[in-house]
């Protein structure tokens, strides 16, 4: 499948010099949307997987699916202030200033293997705080997938020692 030609591509978006990938086509495209997710799903099948774990809000969009076809849960991480009971969280850089991400403090038990997947890897930082967050409650990332990885950014280089599928490079 080629999925590229699902990821509409918007020059100077959401500011000038950033060439953002919007995967909302390939959401719109059911068969390209479903061989995506059956691509990570067939890629989670032998990890042994007992929870996926997606950032807001992309990081939902496609890791939903999956924890549904893997008939495991889902647990969201957000930003501050979204998730209503007891959180941990993470400072993580942004490319200007600082963001925090939480988790439900319940949402993962400690040896649980989580399966991380977001829509996109750029730099790595969000990625790298989610991780942050699994393995402060005790759980054990067994695997990252993402829709699309830019490989300028070099966000792999956070991403040392852990299993990564990537279904597009950039
Ligand atoms: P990173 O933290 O720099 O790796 O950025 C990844 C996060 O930013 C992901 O959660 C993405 O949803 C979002 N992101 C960054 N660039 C893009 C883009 O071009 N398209 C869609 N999402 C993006």
């Amino acid at each position: 499948m080629d999925y590229k030609e699902h990821i509409a591509i918007v020059e100077d978006w959401p500011k000038e010099g950033v060439q953002f990938k919007d995967i909302t086509p390939l959401m719109d495209n059911g068969p390209a949307f479903k061989a995506a997710v059956d691509e990570i799903v067939e890629y989670a099948k032998d990890k042994e997987i007992d929870i996926v774990v997606g950032p807001e809000a992309r990081g939902f969009i496609v890791g939903c699916p999956v924890s549904y076809a893997l008939e495991i849960g889902f647990a969201p991480v957000r930003k501050e202030g979204k998730l209503p009971r007891e959180t941990i969280k993470v400072d993580y850089g942004l490319e200007y200033g600082k963001d925090v991400l939480t988790i439900h403090k319940d949402a993962i038990k400690p040896g649980q293997r989580v399966l991380i997947i977001d829509d996109l890897l750029a730099t790595g930082g969000t990625i790298e705080a989610t991780i942050d967050l699994v393995e402060q409650l005790g759980g054990e990332v067994a695997g990252c997938a993402f829709l699309i990885e830019l490989t300028y950014l070099d966000g792999r280089s956070k991403l040392d020692g852990h299993d990564v599928l990537t279904l597009m490079q950039y």
